[in-house]
This record gives C-alpha cells, sequence and structure tokens, in this order.
C-alpha cells in the first residue's frame, strides 16, 4: 500500500511561465554581462509602502508590546474596523449596496481566486476570458474540473474559453454554451482591457438568468480613469444574487509583499436555499489563518484621507509610466491596447512572430524582458503584455531602447 497523491496536479502543463522566462533571462545575462536588462515584464509594485501606511504598520506593532494593546488571533472573518472601512469607501460611497458583513478579509486576491472554487461542486463548467490571469484554470485544474488538456490547443475539454480579442476591444462576448461560474476580470490581466457599465450589465444579466455565478477580479480597481467603466461589478443591478468579487490591496497600495485583500459574498447569492455566504464563512472559520491585525490594521490606514491621498499620486506615478510605453511603442508603429484603466499594456508581435519569438527578439536588441501574450491563454498567441510598474527612469530608458532597436 501507498499514499496517494492528488493526481491532477500532473496534468498542469508544462513549467510555469514566468520561471521559464527567468532561466531565458538568466542565460542571456550570463551570456551578455556587460548588457543590463530592464524588466517590464512581471506584474509586481516597485513603489515603497506610502507613509500613511507605514505609520498605521508602526503603531500596530507598538501595540502588540503591551498586553492591554495585544492582540492575538483575528477574528476569523476579520477585524470589522477594516470590514466597515472597505464596505463604506469602496461600496457605499459607490451608491453600491454592499454591508460590513459581506466583506471576508482575505491575505490576498490570489488566494482566494483559487480557494474560492472549493465551495462549488466538481460537477460544474468554468467559462473563463482568454488570455487572462492563469490562476482561475490552474486551480481548477487541480481540483479535477477541467477535463483532458490538448496540448496542440492549450485548452481543457471542459473549460469554456471566451476569446478576448481585436476585434471586440479585448471583451469577451457572451458564450454559445452556458457556464456555471463565470470568471471575470477588468480592468484586465494582461490586456489592460475594460468593460463599460452596460457591457457588465448584460453579463449580470446573463448570468440571472441562466442561474451561473460570477467571480469577478476587481484586483485593478484603482487604475480606472473612464467614467463609464464600473469599480465594482455591484455597480449594476441584480449583482447581488449573481457575483462574488475579488478585491486585492496589492497593486492600489503596493501591498505585494504585505499581503491582504477581500472577497465580496452578499448574502443573496444562493443554490437552492444554501447561502455562498454561509458556505465560506465556514470555509475561512475553518482554514483560513487570517491576515495579522497588523496587516488590517495597515488596510485601514488606506482609507484615511492621508492615504487616499499619497496612494493617488502612487497609482499616478505608474500610470504615467503606461503611458509613456503606450504613446512610445504607438510613435514605434506597434499596435497597442490598454494602459489606459490599467497598468498593462499589450501590443501585437510585430512582422507575424510569435509571443515567445518577440521575447527572444525584444531581448537579444533591446535587452527589455517583457511577457508572452501566449502565457495567458491560446489567443494571447501572437501578443506581449508590457507593465507600468518600475521606474519612471527605466520605462524611459527601455522605451527609446525599442523604438531604437525593437
Ligand atoms: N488577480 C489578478 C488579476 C492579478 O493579476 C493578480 C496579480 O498579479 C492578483 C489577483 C493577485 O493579487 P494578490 O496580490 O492580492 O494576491
Amino acid at each position: 500500500m501507498m499514499f496517494k497523491i492528488n493526481d491532477n496536479y500532473l496534468k498542469l502543463p508544462g513549467s510555469y511561465l514566468f520561471s521559464t522566462i527567468g532561466k531565458k533571462v538568466n542565460a542571456f545575462t550570463e551570456a551578455n554581462p556587460d548588457k543590463p536588462i530592464i524588466r517590464l515584464g512581471i506584474g509586481d509594485v516597485t513603489q515603497p509602502l506610502a507613509p500613511a501606511i507605514i505609520d498605521s504598520l508602526h503603531n500596530a506593532v507598538d501595540e502588540m508590546a503591551n498586553a492591554e494593546t495585544f492582540h492575538g488571533y483575528a477574528p476569523d472573518l476579520g477585524y470589522e474596523f477594516l470590514r466597515s472601512a472597505i464596505a463604506k469607501n469602496d461600496y457605499q460611497a459607490r451608491g453600491c449596496d454592499i454591508a460590513a458583513d459581506e466583506v471576508f478579509i482575505s491575505d490576498g486576491a490570489k488566494c482566494d481566486s483559487g480557494n474560492i472554487q472549493e465551495i462549488f461542486s466538481l460537477d460544474n463548467k468554468i467559462a473563463v476570458c482568454d488570455p487572462v490571469y492563469p490562476v482561475y484554470v490552474d486551480t481548477n485544474v487541480m481540483a479535477g474540473r477541467t477535463g483532458i488538456y490538448n496540448a496542440a490547443t492549450e485548452m481543457w475539454s471542459n473549460v469554456i474559453y471566451m476569446p478576448c480579442t481585436a476585434e471586440t476591444n479585448f471583451a469577451p462576448e457572451l458564450p454559445k454554451e452556458t457556464p456555471d461560474i463565470i470568471y471575470l476580470c477588468f480592468p484586465n490581466n494582461p490586456t489592460g482591457s475594460t468593460l463599460t457599465k452596460s457591457q457588465l450589465q448584460e453579463w449580470i444579466d446573463y448570468a440571472n438568468k441562466a442561474g451561473a455565478v460570477i467571480i469577478y477580479d476587481a484586483a485593478y480597481e484603482a487604475y480606472i480613469t473612464e467614467e463609464d467603466v464600473p469599480h465594482t461589478i455591484y455597480e449594476c443591478e441584480g449583482a447581488r444574487s449573481c457575483a462574488i468579487e475579488l478585491r486585492s490591496f496589492s497593486k492600489n497600495a503596493g501591498f505585494t509583499g504585505v499581503r491582504l485583500g477581500a472577497t465580496i459574498i452578499p448574502k443573496d447569492l444562493k443554490s437552492g436555499d444554501v447561502t455562498l455566504h454561509s458556505l465560506w464563512a465556514r470555509r475561512h472559520g475553518t482554514k483560513y489563518n487570517g491576515a495579522p491585525y497588523i496587516v488590517q490594521r495597515a488596510g485601514e490606514a488606506v482609507y484615511s484621507e492621508e492615504g487616499k491621498a499619497q496612494l493617488k499620486k502612487q497609482v499616478a506615478y505608474y500610470m504615467n509610466n503606461a503611458k509613456v510605453i503606450y504613446e512610445g511603442l504607438k510613435d514605434a508603429g506597434y499596435k497597442v491596447s490598454g494602459g489606459v484603466n490599467a497598468p498593462y499594456i499589450w501590443l501585437q508581435t510585430p512582422k507575424g512572430m510569435t509571443s515567445w519569438e518577440f521575447f527572444d527578439y525584444l531581448l537579444e536588441n533591446a535587452n527589455v524582458v517583457g511577457t508572452p501574450g501566449s502565457g495567458f491563454g491560446p489567443s494571447g498567441e501572437g501578443y506581449f503584455r508590457l507593465t507600468a510598474f518600475g521606474s519612471y527612469e527605466n520605462t524611459v530608458e527601455a522605451i527609446e531602447r525599442i523604438k531604437r532597436k525593437g
């Protein structure tokens, strides 16, 4: 007898996108030690935490040093002060009907976007945008929900792919086959595309009619600049009965290393008589360790007047980089999109190059590292992602190099 593993993990194809990139970059650097590389590839932020957040962290650390103000285990679903701050600032201030007890504090949107599928039966068919953040599909693979992988098409037999192509401004169309669980991520990683409020409303109406649930990833909400782009799915009518929303403090406030997020599950969201709210509360109480008190206090500071002003500047800094990339590439004759409501610029690879051919081309000729679009789904082939998270100086230099040599 031998213990058995979850062999769904063995179905995951190939090596992880970013490890392949890492290997290629290391090989290049070894062979060309005199050529400094600029990374416009990885989706991690680079600016330090804002002063208001640092102050809040320091204060919370000091509280831990005294018996009277020490905090042990955090409440299962998060501290009330943070749940209320999120409900009030991110929802009620926008006219959305979300209460503090519908906000579940998490250690990030990645974790919850992976974990949320646990409260659904394996007997559900998922639909995903193509291309998109790979975690949605990969976690469903690990759970055994995705069927058989076809290496030629790079698709799973039991996943509905919704191509997001130039013809539709990189927005998905309503699928012909009805899914049970629909993952939407807007502003989108990697394309930087968005849906208008009326476009998103169509998805809500569709899901409510079909009895499907939407898992809406709002990780890049802070980057929205256009009026008609919703900041949350609950700006749409009827979303309370069909949508879960994932939020992150990573890209709006620099918490990629600190770790903090929130998942919104309205109490109206039911399968038969069972609320998803009650299932997720149970899951949180059993399997979630909680974001630390210190981190939740830091999250609260994101909503202080000082914090808001400082973070607005930080987002503007990255969005200025996005503009440098977008306009620079356009001047250089590239076909580009994104970059207006998102820190991602999506470009069509020139001269019919594949995504990976263009990766090598850019690395060798401009010493700039980006991310091949094919890593985000089959419809990403022929595209390439650049990110606005670098320093301004590096971003300008990278674009100059691409203009000169790329
Ligand atoms: N969701 C999307 C769409 C992302 O692109 C990312 C990170 O790149 C995340 C979630 C991860 O968020 P977090 O850092 O809160 O786990």
